[in-house]
């Protein structure tokens, strides 16, 4: 059998995905996070920028000009009052607003290039940084996946991803620009009036205590807003992906009424933090305004007494006006920069994961198997301490089948968990064709494997596409066939947009049946050499049951199936039928054998008058 059956560019195993239980989506509201270790981020960070040292090196060159540039402008304008009042020299005056329109316009310049620049250097690094987070997540063990919310992974790829982005645009210009330009203007108001800077300086710890008492509040309310949002979103996930049940027990008027009671607990506290933000830059412009004046008055009399020019009174009041600016710009960054590393955080984290166990040194790719299977002394623990599977000994010829049989909990998915190498055995060793299963690559041992499973996994595409998920490469005559041999063909033709009928990944709009057709079209297209089936349990009508029942006969023709089995029909042609209770084989043999024995197995049978067990 080719290698190329059933693999896929993601080494999910053929036909469909990890027959591990999913949880759920939702993620739930997020508080912001404080960084654990801010330098260390910055510096893991900061190996993805230094690829663009060059580029940011001109950035940081473009902000010292845009910000020198940003003070000239008043200097200027207090230097022509100086000069030109009083002693009026149009020539001169002329050149001046000619100077003055070019530091404008310069200043516009280097502004707009540093902005374009860092936000296509930041694109690309957090570009590089998401494909690496993507990639990191496909090498992660299925044990990973399992502890994690799928909601709270994807949150980091997007959310945080964001976030990083678009600080990284933001943040590094406006943190440089902000301390240039507040070291630059200090400078320049020291040097042309002590006194006045004094007077303006009071002003800052005024703002500071306002900022404070205000950011206090807010912050409470944010947080509440936040936690009331969340709240509310994961209630409208809830009742959309559960209508069916809502409209079931009548429930739409409860829900409508929660709803509406989350909803005004959001508005009431939207309310507040909006009132209380607003008011940020009422606040800040009115304590602007009086140090404008007390500047003014202050100037003045000062220039009465000939301590200093009207221009510098002028030049100072722009300077005053502006001086705040850098301040309140770093501490709004700061909130925003904090809350990115944060992110930054949650995404090196997985980074630096270990990924799922490489292969051994000496695994190699497997191109044919038969599919004799071996299990040999297998004991497993998922944690420790509790084990999980003791002892397992059976074996089972190529195209034969094993039925799993044993109550809830005894692990039958274990035991398949195990052959798929998503867990390795803490003793004994399983053996395919006689080659123990850790001397062959994981990939090429999946791509001889196929699942079907009790709840198929479909993804957003056409049914086309969902049945060629099991072999990327097969025509569309290919997908037909299967479709045809797994007994879909009928029912998907009789859809208005046949193999073209756009599926979701809940699969809505089709039949839990016709699903199951999809997925065992999928499986004779991946044409595995070793099957697993995990039988359905749910009631499906007796057509489609029979439909369903063929064509799995029809897929199992041939190959080594391991069948997690709950009707009786299967067990009863299953050449080797295994049975696990507490992790370990307590009988094993043919249905025949096996009644004979009266055992575990014969009570089973005895105790079901209907076709399905367990
Ligand atoms: P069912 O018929 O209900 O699917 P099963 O026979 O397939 O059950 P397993 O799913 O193999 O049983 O589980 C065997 C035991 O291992 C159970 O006690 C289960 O709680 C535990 N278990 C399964 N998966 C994990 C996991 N990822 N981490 C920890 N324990 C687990």
């Amino acid at each position: 059998m080719s290698n190329e059956r059933g693999s896929n560019p993601n080494g999910i195993p053929s036909s469909t995905a990890s027959p591990l239980p999913r949880k759920g989506h939702g993620a739930g509201p997020r508080q912001k996070q404080k960084p654990k270790d801010m330098l260390g981020t910055l510096l893991k960070i900061w190996a993805y920028l230094s690829n663009y040292r060059g580029r940011l090196g001109l950035i940081l060159i473009l902000v010292l000009i845009s910000s020198v540039l940003g003070l000239l402008g008043p200097f200027l304008l207090g230097y022509a009052i100086d000069r030109f009042i009083g002693a009026p020299d149009h020539g001169g005056l002329v050149q001046l607003i000619v100077l003055l329109a070019c530091v404008y316009v310069v200043h516009s310049i280097a502004l707009w290039l540093q902005n374009i620049w860092m936000i296509r250097i930041s694109q690309q690094a957090v570009s590089q940084m998401r494909k690496e987070l993507f990639q990191s997540l496909h090498r992660m063990p299925v044990s990973f996946f399992v502890k994690r919310q799928h909601g709270e992974l994807m949150s980091r790829l997007t959310n945080d991803m964001d976030n990083v982005s678009s600080t990284l645009n933001s943040s590094f210009i406006q943190l440089s620009s902000s301390v240039l330009t507040f070291v630059g203007m200090l400078g320049m108001m020291l040097w042309l009036s002590p006194t006045l800077t004094l007077i303006t300086l009071l002003i800052v710890p005024l703002m500071y205590f306002g900022m404070k008492w205000i950011t206090n509040r807010t912050g409470k309310y944010f947080k509440e807003q936040q936690r009331n949002l969340g709240d509310m979103n994961g209630f409208i996930e809830e009742t959309f992906s559960g209508q069916k049940m809502v409209k079931a027990f009548s429930q739409e008027r409860k829900v409508t009424a929660q709803f509406i009671e989350k909803s005004e607990r959001l508005r009431e506290a939207g309310c507040w933090a909006q009132m209380y933000s607003g008011f940020i830059p009422k606040l800040m412009n009115m304590l602007n305004n009086v140090s404008f004046a007390i500047i003014a008055g202050a100037g003045g009399l000062m220039a009465v007494y000939g301590m200093i020019t009207i221009g510098v009174i002028v030049t100072f009041g722009e300077y005053a006006r502006q001086f705040t600016r850098p301040l309140n710009d770093l501490a709004n960054q700061f909130n925003t920069f904090l809350s990115a590393i944060a992110g930054a955080e949650r995404v090196f984290e997985i980074l630096e994961q270990d990924p799922e166990a490489k292969d051994e040194g000496q695994a190699m790719p497997i191109h044919e198997i038969r599919g004799e299977i071996r299990y040999e002394d297998v004991s497993f623990a998922y944690e420790k301490d509790m084990q999980t599977v003791s002892e397992l000994n059976f074996h089972l010829a190529a195209g034969q089948t094993a039925a799993l049989v044993g109550p809830t909990g005894a692990g039958k998915s274990t035991v398949i968990h195990l052959l798929s190498r998503f867990y390795d055995p803490d003793e004994g060793t399983i053996y395919v064709d006689g080659v123990d299963i850790r001397q062959i690559t994981r990939d090429s041992l999946r791509s001889h494997m196929g699942f079907v499973l009790q709840d198929p996994f479909l993804f957003q595409g056409t049914i086309r596409d969902n049945i060629r998920y099991g072999r990327l490469e097969a025509t569309d005559e290919e997908v037909e066939q299967a479709a045809e041999l797994a007994n879909a063909h009928s029912f998907i033709s009789r859809l208005s947009c046949g193999y073209e009928t756009l599926l979701d990944a809940e699969g809505s709009g089709i039949s839990q049946g016709q699903k199951q057709l999809i997925s065992i079209a999928r499986a004779i297209l991946a044409d595995p050499s070793i099957l697993v089936l995990d039988e359905a349990t749910s009631s499906i009508d007796t057509v489609t049951e029979l439909k369903i029942q063929e064509a799995l006969y029809r897929l199992m023709r041939g190959r080594t199936n391991i069948v997690i089995a709950h009707r009786l029909n299967t067990v009863r042609q299953a050449d080797v039928i295994v049975v696990l209770e507490n992790g370990r084989i307590t009988e094993q043999g043919n249905h025949n054998g096996l009644m004979d024995k009266r055992g575990f197995y014969y009570g089973l049978v005895q105790s079901q008058f209907e076709e399905v067990i367990v």
